[in-house]
């Protein structure tokens, strides 16, 4: 039989009581005749303590040290994992990102992974052990730790996937699998049974944490087989795969919200080619990632223009444009962090022109205001005042929950 990659996130692992659990399954496993890796993440909320702890050292933690001190969250839990499977009678070994190969570009905090060399987890699996691997921590070439970014263990479970092969990375996490909509959110939302790479690319870009956007795209590029299940209940979860393996493309497949958002307005821009690329250039030099952008119709020859980005950047966003705005003579910065986004998410809207006109038709009839639209073939999104968000998320779902409901049911390709 194969190599099966299991990734147990912070839940999972919360305490010595979920370890345990977590030990008896990958030991099941084992026992069913499968070369086993698993990926952990830290305990519980475990990296927000380590980050609070560091804020209370430090105003501005530096990236390095920070990296250095996130990375033993998940140290600690393949340790404890690797001593419980010991005593369950299993050969374990517990290895850092590092030692699993886990090679990445020096951006700490959010670095990508560049290589995996997995010759240590291949020697171990060779041996009959099962390789416990830390999530979300990698090595730059420098031989610095770096950690991938919140929610990361799932590209390092992706990753290692790819590298040795595996038939297939189980994400077990504290849902049944990737529902219609956040089921916290929206508690009549469905179980997908199944949706393509390119679906999950874009829910999980809208902000359905479920998994890590970067996670997606590797398993995309790799053609990673994921299912992602409970390690609480029992059942099939959700299978992502490719296009071509679902029987028919969804309408509308799922809602996704992200409260994490902050809108920027630069005034009175001057309507000139090149004004836009010193805005948005000075940016992207900034590490500052641009969402939504919107320009409105110019007056005199100035406009405004307005963009979202993550509420996180938007410090940074602000003094990196205020510079900007000095240089090509605009007006004022204003940043509102009091919003957030809604998005609908279907492979089939492309071809099905009403899809964007019952989003506001709904979203209206229930008062809320929208202020910035942005679409991509797949998908509608709105912003809206953050105190709406989730009445939107749950709207929007009511107004698509049949079409919702069908696609949730979709089957694979009869194999010919
Ligand atoms: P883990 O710690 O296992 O990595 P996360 O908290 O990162 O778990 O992700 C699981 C959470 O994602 C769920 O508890 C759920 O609230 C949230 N979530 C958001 N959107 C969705 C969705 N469409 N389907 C399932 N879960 C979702
Ligand atoms: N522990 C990290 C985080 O909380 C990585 C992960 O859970 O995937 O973001
Ligand atoms: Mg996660």
């Amino acid at each position: 039989m194969g190599v099966v990659v299991q990734k147990f996130g912070g839940t999972s692992v919360a305490d010595a009581e979920r370890i345990s659990h977590v030990a008896q399954t990958v030991a099941a496993t084992a026992d069913a005749g499968h070369s086993v890796c698993v990926v952990v993440s830290a305990m519980g909320r475990a990296t927000d303590d380590l980050l609070a702890l560091a804020a209370s050292v430090s105003r501005d933690p530096h990236p390095r040290e920070l990296d250095m001190l996130l990375s033993a969250g998940e140290c600690v839990s393949i340790a404890l994992l690797s001593l419980a499977l010991h005593d369950l009678g299993r050969e374990a070994v517990s290895l850092t990102g590092f030692q699993a190969g886990i090679f990445t570009d020096s951006r700490h905090g959010s670095a990508r992974i560049l290589t995996v060399r997995p010759e240590r987890v291949a020697d171990a699996l060779r041996r009959g052990r099962i390789a416990i691997i830390a999530g979300f921590q990698g090595m730059s070439c420098d031989t610095d730790v770096t950690t991938l970014g919140r929610g990361g263990s799932d590209t390092t479970a992706v990753a290692i996937a790819a590298a040795v092969g595996a038939d297939v990375c189980e994400i077990y996490t504290d849902v049944d699998g990737v529902f219609t909509a956040d089921p916290r959110v929206v508690p009549e939302a469905v179980k997908l049974d199944m949706l393509s790479y390119d679906e999950m690319l874009e829910l999980a870009a809208s902000g359905a944490q479920v998994l890590m956007t970067r996670s997606v795209e590797y398993a995309r590029v790799h053609g990673v087989r994921v299912q992602v299940r409970s390690s609480f209940t029992d059942g099939e979860g959700t299978w992502i795969v490719g296009d071509d393996e679902l029987a028919e493309r969804a309408i509308v497949s799922g809602v996704a919200h992200d409260s994490g958002e902050a809108k920027v307005t630069l005034h009175r821009v001057l309507h000139r080619p090149g004004v836009a690329a010193v805005v948005f250039g000075a940016l992207a030099d900034a590490g500052v990632n641009v969402d939504m952008i919107v320009q409105n119709v110019s007056h005199e020859g100035r406009t405004d223009i307005s963009f979202t980005v993550p509420e996180r950047e938007s410090d940074r966003a602000g003094s990196v444009l205020a510079d900007a705005a000095r240089e090509i003579g605009a007006g004022a910065v204003e940043i509102d962090p009091d919003v957030g986004k809604v998005s609908l998410i279907g492979a089939g809207m492309r071809s099905n022109p009403g899809v964007a006109a019952e989003m506001f038709a709904a979203l209206g009839a229930a008062g809320i205001d929208v202020e910035l639209i942005s679409t991509s073939s797949i998908r509608i999104s709105c912003i809206v005042r953050a105190a709406d968000v989730e009445r939107a998320t749950q709207v929007v779902h009511d107004a698509f929950a049949d079409a919702l409901a069908y696609s949730a049911a979709r089957e694979a390709v009869a194999p010919s």
